[in-house]
C-alpha cells in the first residue's frame, strides 16, 4: 500500500507527488493523461519567474521533476471509484477503470477540470489560434484587438469587464434573453463604452483564414437571422466542469461539482485531500494548482504522523 496516492497528473498532482516523495514516504501517482490541461496550452506567460514557456514543454518538465524522486507513476490510468477507509487510519481504496485497485493510507485528488465547449464548427480548429478559454492567461495576447466573450454568467461578464481594459472592443454574446451575472457586474459592464451586449444570441460558427480567427457568426434566436462579427479572438466562458463525476456520493461536492476543501485541502472524508481545479478553491491557474497540491501533500503527511501507530 502507498502512504500517499495522488490521483491526477497535472500541476496540482505533480506538486503533491513531489512534496510527498520528499518526505521519504511511499508515493504513487495515477493519471489519465500526465500533464493535464497544460498539454493543451500554447504560451504560458504567468508562471511566476518564467517569462514565457509552452504547455507541452512545461508538461515534460513536470513529469521529469516527479521522475527525479522515487514515485510510482501510473500514466494512462483512470480512477473510477474511491472507497473510504473502514476504520480511522485504515486503508483507502481507489479502483481504476482497468480493473486494478490501489490502496493507500492517504489520497490526494487532483483530477482537474475541463472547459465546456460550444461545439460549433471552427472552435476546435482555431483553438489557441484565436479561440481561448482563460482571460487571465490569454487576455494580453489580444491587446488592441477585437474579441467576443461567449456567455453572460458571472465568468463571462467578469471576463468581458477584464478584457475591455486590454482589447479595443468586446462583443458579449448570451444565449438566454438576459444576462445571468450578478447585478453589480452587469452595471459595471454597461458603464463601459467598448462593449456590445447581445442577448438571445446563439454562436453558430467561428470563422478563420486557416491560420487564425477572423470572425464569428451568431444567430438571433428571436428574429432567426444570422450576424457576422469581424474579430480576432473568441473567449468561451460557458462553464468549467470539474472532473469529479466519479466521486459523487462519496465525498462532499459543491453544487457545481467541485470538491469542498478547507484551508488544509481536507475533504469531507478523513485521509482524503484535494487540490487544484477540481476543488472549490477560486481562480483556476497553474501557480495556484501547484501551491494547493503542495499544501494537500503536506496535510496528508501531517495526517499520517497523527494516525500511525507509535
Ligand atoms: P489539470 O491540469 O486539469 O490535470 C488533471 C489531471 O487529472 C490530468 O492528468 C488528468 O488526466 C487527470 N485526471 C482527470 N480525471 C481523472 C481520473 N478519473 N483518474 C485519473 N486521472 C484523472 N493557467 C495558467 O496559470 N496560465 C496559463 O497560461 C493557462 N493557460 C491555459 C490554457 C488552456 C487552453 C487551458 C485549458 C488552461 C489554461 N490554464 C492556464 C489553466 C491551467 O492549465 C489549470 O489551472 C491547471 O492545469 C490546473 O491543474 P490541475 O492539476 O488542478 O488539473
Amino acid at each position: 500500500a502507498f502512504d500517499v496516492l495522488v490521483i491526477g497528473g497535472g500541476p496540482a498532482g505533480a506538486a503533491a507527488a513531489i512534496y510527498a516523495a520528499r518526505k521519504g514516504i511511499r508515493t504513487g501517482i495515477a493519471a489519465e493523461r500526465f500533464g493535464g490541461q497544460v498539454l493543451d496550452t500554447m504560451a504560458i506567460e504567468n508562471f511566476i519567474s518564467v517569462e514565457h514557456t509552452e504547455g507541452p514543454k512545461m508538461a515534460t518538465a513536470l513529469e521529469q521533476h516527479v521522475r527525479h524522486y522515487d514515485v510510482d507513476i501510473m500514466n494512462l490510468q483512470r480512477a473510477q471509484k474511491l472507497i473510504p477507509a473502514s476504520e480511522p487510519g485504515g486503508l483507502i481504496e481507489v479502483q481504476l477503470a482497468n480493473g486494478a485497485s490501489l490502496k493507500s493510507r492517504s489520497v490526494v485528488i487532483s483530477t482537474g477540470a475541463r472547459w465546456r465547449q460550444m461545439n460549433v464548427p471552427g472552435e476546435d480548429q482555431f483553438r489557441n489560434k484565436g479561440v481561448a478559454y482563460c482571460p487571465h492567461c490569454d487576455g494580453p495576447l489580444f491587446k488592441g484587438k477585437r474579441v467576443a466573450v461567449i456567455g453572460g454568467g458571472n465568468s463571462g461578464v467578469e471576463a468581458a469587464i477584464d478584457l475591455t481594459g486590454i482589447v479595443s472592443h468586446v462583443t458579449l454574446i448570451e444565449f438566454d434573453s438576459q444576462l445571468r451575472a450578478d447585478d453589480v457586474l452587469q452595471r459595471k459592464l454597461r458603464s463601459l463604452d467598448n462593449v456590445t451586449v447581445v442577448t438571445s444570441g446563439q454562436t453558430t460558427e467561428v470563422i478563420g483564414d486557416g491560420q487564425k480567427v477572423t470572425a464569428l457568426v451568431y444567430r438571433d434566436r428571436i428574429g432567426g437571422d444570422s450576424h457576422r462579427v469581424e474579430l480576432e479572438g473568441v473567449f468561451v466562458q460557458i462553464g468549467l466542469l470539474p472532473n469529479s463525476e466519479w466521486l459523487k456520493g462519496t465525498l462532499a461536492l459543491s453544487p457545481r461539482g467541485e470538491i469542498e476543501v478547507d484551508h488544509y485541502g481536507r475533504t469531507s472524508v478523513p485521509g482524503v485531500f484535494a487540490a487544484g481545479d477540481v476543488t472549490t478553491v477560486p481562480y483556476k491557474q497553474i501557480v495556484i494548482a501547484m501551491g494547493e497540491g503542495s499544501k494537500a501533500a503536506l496535510s496528508a503527511f501531517d495526517h499520517l504522523i497523527r494516525t500511525s501507530a507509535p
